[in-house]
């Protein structure tokens, strides 16, 4: 039986203007390709925790516009539950405006839009699940009332820490894992293991590393693959090391099979089109054991 992920989280649509140099303020510069991916770290996860065999429900706010549907197009595609997604009369969807040059350097603008109206009573709104996975991107009162929660329900609470922003103590130690990356794992120092949690720091190509009550237990190296594009990278993670978890994996093995997630994700363009699928993470695992 699959496990259950409620994801409370952020919907984007990414608007990608590339191939010409950046502009400076005030310039403007021509001569650029366009594609536009559904984003936001809430989605990217929720798709990448459904891909790799959860049921998964998703709880985020989307706006009133034409651009609603095209940021929830792949969660839709890929059978995410939608229902407690609210569509906000007079937001407008969240987005990201990118501008990447032929050098592989960006520019982004995020207007976060409907992603800021998330709400306590968002988070209240999906059914029971084993896990709940939030990050940083809607207001944290919402993630406050996910951290309220649990204590009734005992779902257990993975929290990415991403952005970081100041969040109260409670939130953190409520938590059952905390996902940093290393500039998260900077920002928040020690309060990170005043709980119980088990901390998880990944370190890009340096693989990963778990701390429970600031002790190292676990330590993981990345999969060798060549990089296209790791953006999405932290997100798969995130999504595949939740299942993982929820299925009662070890935490040795859940580490190596988020890794080997992320390292698919790496691999190819974008962030939710590169999100791999179960069978391909377990195929890269198997190839390391062979
Ligand atoms: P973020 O994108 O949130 O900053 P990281 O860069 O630490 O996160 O990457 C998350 C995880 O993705 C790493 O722990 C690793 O498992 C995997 N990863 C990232 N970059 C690579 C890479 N170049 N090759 C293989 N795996 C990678």
């Amino acid at each position: 039986m699959s496990v259950t992920i409620g994801v409370v989280g952020s919907i984007n649509l990414d608007l990608v203007a590339s191939g010409a140099p950046l502009p400076k303020a005030g310039e403007t510069v021509t001569g650029a390709r366009f594609a536009q991916h559904p984003g936001g770290k809430g989605a990217n996860q929720a798709l990448a925790a459904r891909r790799l065999g959860a049921e998964v429900k998703m709880a985020g706010c989307v706006g009133d516009d034409a651009l609603a549907e095209s940021a929830l197009k792949l969660l839709r595609q890929d059978g995410v539950d939608l229902q407690a997604v609210m569509s906000e009369i007079g937001s407008s969807t969240g987005v990201a405006l990118i501008a990447v040059s032929d050098t592989g350097e960006n520019q982004i603008t995020v207007a976060s839009g409907a992603n800021a109206r998330v709400s306590a009573g968002d988070a209240a709104s999906l059914p029971p699940c084993d896990t709940l996975l939030c990050q940083l991107e809607v207001p944290v009162s919402a993630i406050e009332a996910v951290a309220k929660r649990i204590t009734a329900t005992g779902e257990r609470l993975v929290l990415n820490l991403a952005p970081a922003i100041p969040v109260p103590d409670f939130v953190l130690q409520n938590a059952s894992v905390l996902i940093v990356n290393e500039i998260e794992a900077e920002f928040y120092g020690d309060a990170l293991h005043q709980g119980s949690a088990l901390v998880v720091e990944t370190l890009g190509r340096g693989g990963v590393v778990a701390y429970k009550n600031g002790t190292e237990i676990a330590r993981v190296p990345a999969f060798e693959v060549e990089a296209v594009d790791t953006t999405g990278a932290g997100d798969t993670f995130c999504g595949a090391l939740s299942v993982a978890l929820a299925e009662a994996q070890s935490i040795e093995k859940a580490l190596q099979f988020a890794s080997a997630a992320a390292a698919l994700a790496v691999t190819r363009p974008g962030a939710q089109p590169s999100l791999p699928w179960r069978a391909q993470v377990e195929a890269l695992l198997q190839s390391q054991m062979d």
